[in-house]
């Protein structure tokens, strides 16, 4: 229960040689880096409106 609930595998390659930076993260296996948007919270209850 040591890995955190945070993203650990490259939306890419699939790799988890994930490295945080300033603007989101960064993949030690295919040298890309992206970034995770937070967008804000949803609303409960979300079937219906
Ligand atoms: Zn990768």
């Amino acid at each position: 229960m040591s890995e955190r609930a945070a993203t650990n595998h490259c939306p890419y390659c699939g790799e988890t040689t994930l490295w945080p930076r300033e603007d989101g993260w960064e993949c030690r296996s295919c040298l890309r880096a992206f970034s995770v948007t937070y967008l804000g919270m949803i609303p409960r209850g979300g079937e219906q409106r």
